[in-house]
């Protein structure tokens, strides 16, 4: 199958999978994992922060990351297509007791500054304590200004808030702007990143930062169910997929580009946008279940919803996106 749903979908390979059943393990809810130290420790570097925590997922990392920034009735500042607020189940909230404050998002992706400055609450017993800002990058496939990232954290900074990253593809945000991640991550205090989307690994997220805020992500972590036991299987891909998947991030951004390429021929289909390892496209309503039926029966799966989403990653070929783009082509011609 050549699967465009997501870049969650990839699937480790024989030498992933030699790594993970290498891997010296031991129960790390005790803290004795030697793997799950190592992840830790490694992207706490790469990223150039003190302390790491490894996850079962993102969406807990997150999570963990809000609730040790904000107490109960404390809120954050966020967009309203950031993943924290939108496609994690209201946890902040729900979980957290923490008010979400959402923002549009400018079409780039950021928070308009006047917006965030105007957003943060006095002292002041009717308001619930402004305490967070939180950004994404990539954000919708796309790579956060850097310039805006700087005036935004030190916005947030001025006014007394920590700043937390959504930095799930973080990597794909450094690969696309020839950057080191550390760059992109030096502006916040807390970034939380997966190994599982672009990088490859089946499981797994860290969250990064000062020492003081991880122990507190840590508590939440177990309360929340996330202490998993030897979980340096899991920390061996993520490590694996660190030092060698990387680099291809750059192969799946030339996919993509290449991919709306093709699709933009299609007289047809809209393409609204692409960056990194993502292309948005609208498709006429009346053919999308049917062209979804017509690419599954030719092994291509593409989410197919009015503005489609298709996503780029490593299991996904340059000539697979060849064959993409010919069997779209061949579906419109009929
Ligand atoms: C996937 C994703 C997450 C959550 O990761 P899960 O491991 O799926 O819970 C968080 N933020 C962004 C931007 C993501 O794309």
């Amino acid at each position: 199958m050549i699967d465009l749903r997501s870049d969650t979908v990839t699937r480790p390979g024989k030498a992933m999978l030699n790594a993970m059943s290498a891997a010296e393990v031991g129960d790390d809810v005790w803290g004795d994992d030697p793997t799950v130290i190592r992840l830790q420790s490694s992207l706490a570097e790469r990223t150039g922060k003190e302390a790491g925590l490894f996850f079962p997922s993102g969406t807990q990392s997150n999570l963990a990351a809000l609730m040790a920034h904000c107490a109960r009735g404390d809120e954050y500042i966020v967009g309203q297509a950031a993943h924290t607020y939108k496609y994690e189940g209201g946890g902040a909230a729900v979980l957290g007791s923490i008010q979400p404050q959402p923002i549009e998002n400018a079409p780039d992706g950021s928070l308009p500054l006047d917006k965030i400055a105007a957003a943060i609450k006095p002292i002041d017993n009717h308001f619930a304590r402004t305490k967070l800002l939180a950004l994404e990058n990539t954000i919708g496939g796309k790579v956060l200004p850097a310039d805006y990232v700087v005036e935004a954290t030190q916005l947030a900074r001025d006014r007394g808030l920590s700043t937390h990253l959504d930095g799930a593809r973080v990597f794909n945000a450094a690969v696309a702007s020839d950057k080191p991640v550390s760059d992109l991550c030096a502006p916040f205090d807390t970034v939380s990143i997966c190994c599982s989307k672009g990088l490859g690994a089946p499981v797994g997220s860290v969250l990064v930062g000062p020492k003081a805020l991880i122990e507190v992500a840590g508590r939440w972590r177990k309360v929340l169910g996330g202490g998993m036991r030897q979980a340096g299987v899991l920390a061996a891909a993520c490590l694996y997929a660190l030092d060698h998947h990387v680099d291809g991030l750059a192969q799946d951004h030339d996919n993509a580009a290449h991919l709306a390429a093709g699709l933009a021929q299609i007289g047809e289909i809209e393409v609204q946008a692409h960056a990194t390892n993502m292309v948005f496209a609208r498709i006429p309503e009346a053919h999308c279940a049917p062209l979804e039926v017509f690419l599954k029966e030719r092994g291509i799966l593409m989410q197919m919803l009015y503005a489609s989403r298709f996503v780029t990653h490593r299991d996904v070929s340059r000539a697979d996106i060849d064959t993409v783009i010919r069997a779209v082509k061949e579906y419109f011609a009929r």
